[in-house]
């Protein structure tokens, strides 16, 4: 506890001397500094293991993908785990848990959802450097496509010249959008995102559909996105080096927003098209957008039912062997800083 009380010290200190709050913020990400403190916090924690997981990993800002994480922050959390835990692949923690085996102290698996190309060219340069495992979950529509159904929305704010969009979301009236200005076009696709997560799959096609129509001239099907998801030979060549690859589904649809039988298709047919294109058995699942409203007990158990040995949520939390293995918990690496990254793991 004394190192810990030293670092709080240190950055009460910095924090009143001129250039102090850059000081601070650079103690804040210190990897060493933040490594000590979690070594003495995570002494007295229960066995188990943390579940990072990761969605775009960004080189510059992006104003319409907010919700990804800049490289340096990835780099930064990766030397960490590098240094402080013991990474291992998702494989390897399912088989200790089936057998009744200890985890190490420490344990932590990382896990990228999606299919975005930047898994590739950002994240997986780091992960040889560093030689850690990690777990990819591909949207098959996503590979084939070059983008998902769910950011297609995202894509037509950002090409748009339209200055309005009306989207007609029954029961309600239409709704009028402003898109006249970039910050009305976030705005917009902010409010549309949370909207469209939770109606049924059946009315979110539609009104992508019109959305797209209006803001495209064209259908959801004939967006094509350059350079924005993995191609399969890159899914290939991540599955021969040290990444798992798992399965998100073929449309990346809220599985509860679908009918039970649609929802098994997508669960089973992810797994079955993977599995021959890889020539591998694929066994982990990641439940599109993963929040609670996304899972249901009867999905839970398509899944189980469908033959993988492990599926994970969004919902936040750390794992134990008692954890469900169908209902994991994950970390989200967005974090202000590696400091409060660490009072997070160590529920400080
Ligand atoms: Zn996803």
């Amino acid at each position: 506890m004394a190192d810990r009380r030293m670092i709080t010290a240190i950055q009460r200190a910095t924090s009143a001397i001129p250039g102090g709050a850059a000081l601070k913020q650079r103690l804040h990400d210190d990897v060493t500094a933040c490594g000590v403190t979690y070594w003495h916090l995570a002494r007295r924690q229960d066995p188990g293991f943390t579940m990072m997981t990761y969605h775009r990993i960004l080189a510059g800002l992006d104003p319409y993908y907010a919700d990804g994480l800049p490289l340096a922050t990835l780099k930064t959390q990766l030397k960490f785990f590098k240094r402080f835990c013991r990474v291992l692949s998702l494989d390897e923690i399912v088989s200790r848990l089936e057998a009744g085996k200890p985890l190490p102290r420490r344990c932590v698996t990382l896990t990228f959802d999606d299919g975005f190309r930047d898994t590739y060219t950002l994240a997986l340069p780091l992960l040889r450097r560093y030689r850690l495992p990690a777990t990819v979950y591909v949207t098959i529509q996503a590979l084939e496509r070059g983008i998902l159904s769910s950011d297609i929305v995202r894509y037509a704010m950002r090409q748009t010249r339209a200055h309005r969009v009306t989207v007609r979301h029954t029961p309600t009236q239409p709704l009028e959008y402003d898109l006249s200005s970039e910050a009305a076009r976030l705005r917009t696709l902010s409010d549309l995102q949370l909207r469209l997560t939770t109606i049924p799959n059946d009315e979110r096609l539609t009104i992508v559909a019109a959305i797209t129509r209006q803001l495209l001239g064209c259908l959801p099907e004939e967006v094509r996105v350059p350079d924005l998801m993995l191609t399969w030979e890159q899914v290939r060549e991540m599955a021969a080096h040290q990444v798992t690859i798992g399965a998100h589904t073929l449309s990346h649809a809220v599985l509860t927003r679908l009918p039970l039988q649609q929802a098994t298709e997508e669960i089973v047919q992810s797994k079955r098209i993977l599995e021959s294109r890889l020539q591998r058995p694929v066994e982990h699942f990641a439940y599109p957008h993963g929040a609670p409203w996304c899972v249901s007990p009867a999905v839970r158990d398509e899944v189980e039912r469908a033959g993988f040995r492990s599926a994970c949520t969004t919902l936040p939390g750390l794992n134990t062997p008692q954890t469900d293995r169908w209902l994991l918990r994950r970390v989200d690496g967005r974090q202000a800083s590696l400091r409060s990254f660490v009072r997070y793991l160590t529920g400080q």
